[in-house]
């Protein structure tokens, strides 16, 4: 038996403020990702049911099975409808393009089901207390009989096109298979298998695909007199300090080029050039919080720092607590997500003479 998948490219992305459908995830577009898993799955031909810029999308796809391109109606009924009337096989696999997350076995498990009953819906069955809340009426329904529909949803075609013949609209196609032929045969869907709908649903992708980015920094500052010797933002009593066009501390512009490494950003001589006179002196916790913020401005996070201080004196144990609280609290992070240690070269290296204290930084950042 053949299998045709109807892919629908056509919803509104209003609700997300941009489009879902057609923005690339890691170089693939939802509708890609889609289309490779409903093939994988079993389908061997392809209806797209587009509209706007899912047409271009879709046009520029190099699908590896013969499909056809359909456009797609006012309703997702009306889409759904368009899509069965040019499919050529025995069973229709209906499936939203947003719920790109779809695994290949859930796509032939609905298929199977559809050779054999008839239907194959992908669900999930409802574990919290449902209650209809309609005044003197309201009640808390039976669990046990409740589902969460997803896609895909597969029939045999002449039946669900039978469905689609009596009229109506519905959120699912399943609702009208019920309607025409009784209860669908449910197959267990997949939590992963999320549609895209909110921003946070895009942000529960991107880290699913990316995981967390990394970055590392290292920096050098000569050691000299008359200078405050700042280290992560906590001022260190010794007799000497760090020299620099800001308040030089070493520790924080590893950490501030590690964080910006994650993100492709530049560095922070790019960021803050020592030239500028706005940078004289500064102290380098308000550069954290500004670079911090560009961090967040991309919706994202600081996951976790780790660093090292390279330094013959002074001893830094005493303040390492405290220096990983201030790093935390200017990163609006826990004190468990900063770890900063300290060695000596032993004597040797420009370090080790008390000539120069150096600092080496790694950051991840994730999405919010
Ligand atoms: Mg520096």
């Amino acid at each position: 038996m053949s299998a045709t998948g109807i892919l629908l490219c056509a919803g509104s992305s209003s609700r997300m403020g941009f489009d879902k459908l057609n923005t690339p995830l890691c170089g693939k577009t939802a509708i890609e990702r889609s289309m490779d898993a409903l093939i994988e799955g079993g389908c061997d031909s392809i209806v797209f049911v587009v509209s706007g810029a899912s047409e271009k999308t879709v046009s520029a796809l190099s699908c590896p099975v013969p499909f056809t391109v359909v456009q797609g109606g006012k309703e997702r009924t009306d889409s759904v409808r368009n899509g069965l009337t040019v499919a050529s096989g025995e069973i229709a696999v209906i499936h939203d393009a947003a719920r790109c997350f779809v695994q290949p076995a859930l796509v032939s498990a609905c298929i199977e089901a559809a050779k054999e009953f008839g239907s194959g819906v992908a669900a999930i069955p409802v574990t919290d207390t449902v209650m209809r809340i309609e005044g003197i009426g309201s009640e808390t329904l039976d669990r046990s009989k409740l589902f969460r529909m997803q896609t895909p949803q597969a029939f045999r075609l002449d039946q669900i096109l039978t469905a689609y013949a009596s009229g109506g609209t519905a959120t699912d196609d399943a609702t009208l298979y019920a309607k025409a032929f009784g209860a669908p045969h449910i197959v267990l869907g997949s939590e992963d298998n999320r549609k895209l709908t909110a921003e946070a649903d895009w942000t529960w992708a991107r880290e699913r695909l990316e995981g967390p980015l990394f970055g590392i920094g290292f920096d050098t500052h000569r050691l000299v007199e008359g200078r405050k010797l700042i280290l992560g933002g906590v001022e260190i009593p010794f007799e000497k300090g760090l020299l620099g066009h800001s308040d030089a501390d070493v520790l924080l512009h590893a950490i501030m080029d590690a964080i910006l490494g994650c993100l492709k950003l530049g560095d922070i001589g790019k960021l803050f050039p020592d030239t500028d006179e706005r940078y004289r002196g500064i102290s380098s916790r308000v550069l954290l919080a500004h670079v911090n913020e560009l961090v967040q401005k991309r919706d994202m996070v600081v996951r976790h720092i780790d660093a090292t201080v390279i330094c013959q004196r002074p001893k830094l144990a005493p303040y390492r607590n405290e220096i990983e609280r201030t790093i935390a609290a200017d990163l609006g992070i826990s004190p468990d997500a900063v770890s900063v240690k300290a060695t000596t070269t032993e004597g040797m290296n420009d370090e080790g003479k008390g000539l120069c204290i150096s600092a080496q930084a790694i950051a991840s950042v994730g999405h919010r």
